[in-house]
């Protein structure tokens, strides 16, 4: 077991799917209506629950039914979630529209996320006893600063995914020890679209960054060595929804048990791989038996 704690958002994502969404003023009828748990930090945290680590989660649901959904979600992929607040009114909700062409639109309302912006007393002693931090950008900042500085003040490794895409205020780099952008984040962060231009730009603000690169693996970069690339496995993608927190759940796990990051990232690409070839986000997420068989059966090259 390995101690991993996560400090993040939770959302009840409503999913409505529709031929063609509809414009300001029409009303459409819909065709299917889904209620899934989501929020990246929830998701982050049943990844790398089910992929064997220690997980302990910090955040908020509200007092409404969505809140008793989310908090079991955690519960029922082996999260802690002691340390997941209840805070008056309601949960943090998405709303998405899904139409026939795959294309959607998303409001998000934070609800009981936006009460996260310090950490309660308790929460750092938490962090403290931790390996890993796991820290996402759908909380307040000030809270996410909050947490990386609570990290950082106890020698606790740091591992932020900066989603939703925005400029980072330095105090948060300053306590940022891992880097994990997907390609959009890693120039909206770095100002240019080339991966590897991307993570050297970003090694001035971090020690070391991994760039997902969806179906073509991820980049790893760190101060004084030569990048690597780590091709993902190929397989037929159904659905990559929270792709990308699979894989850095699992990519915590890995790194907390010790093993070298070119190595940790291929184990954390059979995981990622494994939840594209299956629809739904956390519901599409693997356990660690099948990553592991995953992973022997893969030989995907490590490109140095
Ligand atoms: P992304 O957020 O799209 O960069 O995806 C995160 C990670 O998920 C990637 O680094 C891959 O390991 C994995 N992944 C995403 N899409 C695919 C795909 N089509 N085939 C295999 N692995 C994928």
């Amino acid at each position: 077991m390995t101690g991993i704690v996560v400090l993040g958002s939770t959302n009840m994502d409503l999913v409505a799917y529709v031929a063609k969404a509809p414009q300001r003023g029409e009303t459409v009828t819909g065709r299917e209506f889904r209620t899934v748990p989501g929020g990246k930090g929830a998701n982050q945290a049943v990844a790398a629950a089910r992929a064997g680590g220690d997980v302990s989660m910090i955040g908020a649901v509200g007092t409404d039914d969505f809140g008793v959904r989310l908090r079991a979600a955690l519960d029922g992929s082996g999260v802690d979630t002691d340390r997941l607040r209840t805070a008056d009114g309601p949960s943090g909700t998405a709303h998405i529209v899904v139409d026939d062409e795959g294309g959607n639109a998303i409001v998000v309302v934070p609800g009981a996320n936006g009460t996260v912006d310090h950490l309660a007393p308790g929460d750092e002693a938490v962090i403290a006893a931790a390996d890993a931090l796991l820290l996402q950008l759908e909380l307040p900042l000030a809270g996410v600063i909050a947490g990386a500085e609570a990290a950082r003040r106890h020698g606790v490794r740091t591992v932020l995914t900066p989603a939703p895409a925005q400029p980072l205020p330095p105090e948060l780099l300053a306590a940022t020890d891992l880097l994990v952008p997907n390609e959009h984040e890693a120039a909206v962060l770095a100002g240019t679209t080339d991966p590897g231009a991307a993570a050297e730009a970003l090694l001035r603000q971090v020690p070391e960054v991994v760039i997902t690169l969806g179906a073509a693996g991820s980049l790893y970069a760190a101060r004084g060595a030569e990048p690597v690339t780590v091709r993902a496995p190929r397989v037929r993608a159904v659905d990559t929804t929270a792709a990308g927190d699979t894989f850095v759940g699992a990519l915590a796990v890995a790194i907390v048990e010790g093993r070298p990051m070119p190595a940790a990232m291929a184990w954390a690409s059979a995981a990622a791989a494994l939840s594209v070839q299956r629809p739904g986000a956390s519901s599409s997420m693997p356990y660690r038996p099948e990553i592991d068989e995953a992973a022997d059966a893969d030989h995907s090259p490590v490109n140095h």
